[in-house]
C-alpha cells in the first residue's frame, strides 16, 4: 500500500516514538520499590503508587513532576503517615535523576525525518508537562526536521480536533505516527484521520488498549518502515 499524497501533515508523537522515555520510568520505579522495601512487598509499592499516580494525572497533569507527588503520596502512606527525611530525599534524588536524563534518539528516527522532510509539514504531538516536554524537544536535535511541536494536555478526540483547526489541517490529510494505541492511534482515527503505530517495548500501564479496527490504521516494526509507505 502507498499513501504518497494523501496527507498534507505528519504528526509523530515524542515519548518512545522518537527518543527513549518509559524505560526511565521503568528504572524510577525499580529504585522506589527499593526504597521502601523494609516497608512492604514490590508488588505493594507498585500498586500503591500506581493507585496516587491514577489520582494524581487528573489533578496535575502527565511529567515527573506529578511522579513525584505520586511517589510521596505512596511513600508517605506505605511509611504509615511518618515519611522519614531519608525517603523523601532518596524519591527527590529519584525523580532528579528521571528528569534530567540524558536524552536517547531512537534508532532509524533521524534517517526517517530526513527523508520525509519537505514532502509533508511535520509536527511533533506530545503530551506532558510544558517544559519538560519543550526542553526534550529543543536538546533533541531534531528541530529543525519539524515545523513545530504541540504540547497537549491530553490526547484525546477533542485536543486532536483542536489541534487540527488550530494548524488548519483536514483530518482526513492527517497522519499520525506514535507507539501508544491510546493516545496515538484510537483518537485520530477516531477523527477521521489515518495512523502508523510503532510498538515500543515498554508500554505504561495507563496507556494499555486493545487495537481498534480500522483501514486506517496501519502497524510496523521500526519507524525506518514508514518511509515505504508514504515516498
Ligand atoms: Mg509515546
Amino acid at each position: 500500500m502507498n499513501l504518497k499524497g494523501k496527507f498534507t501533515h505528519i504528526f509523530f508523537d515524542a515519548d518512545d516514538t522518537l527518543w527513549e522515555n518509559e524505560r526511565y520510568f521503568r528504572e524510577a520505579e525499580a529504585k522506589f520499590t527499593g526504597l521502601l522495601a523494609d516497608y512492604t512487598s514490590p508488588e505493594g509499592v507498585q500498586q500503591m503508587l500506581w493507585e496516587k499516580q491514577e489520582e494524581n494525572i487528573p489533578l496535575f497533569g502527565y511529567g515527573s513532576k506529578t511522579y513525584m507527588i505520586g511517589m510521596t503520596d505512596a511513600a508517605l502512606e506505605l511509611c504509615g503517615g511518618h515519611m522519614p527525611d531519608h525517603i523523601y530525599y532518596g524519591v527527590k534524588k529519584i525523580i532528579t535523576d528521571l528528569a534530567f536524563h540524558k536524552l536517547e534518539i531512537i534508532e532509524g528516527v533521524e534517517e526517517t525525518l530526513k527523508a520525509l522532510q519537505g514532502q509533508y509539514r511535520l509536527i511533533v504531538a506530545t503530551k506532558g508537562d510544558l517544559p519538560e516536554q519543550m526542553g526534550k524537544y529543543r536538546q533533541s536535535g531534531l528541530t529543525g526536521y519539524f515545523h513545530h511541536c504541540e504540547v497537549m494536555e491530553n490526547k484525546d478526540e477533542t485536543n486532536y480536533l483542536e489541534l487540527c483547526t488550530k494548524n488548519d489541517i483536514d483530518p482526513s490529510r492527517l497522519l499520525m505516527i506514535g507507539n501508544s494505541v491510546k493516545s496515538d492511534i484510537a483518537p485520530v482515527v477516531g477523527i477521521g484521520g489515518t495512523a502508523i503505530h510503532i510498538p515500543h517495548e515498554v508500554v505504561w500501564v495507563h496507556e494499555m488498549m486493545d487495537m481498534p479496527e480500522s483501514e486506517r490504521i496501519i502497524e510496523v516494526q521500526g519507524i525506518r518502515d514508514i518511509v515505504s509507505y508514504l515516498l
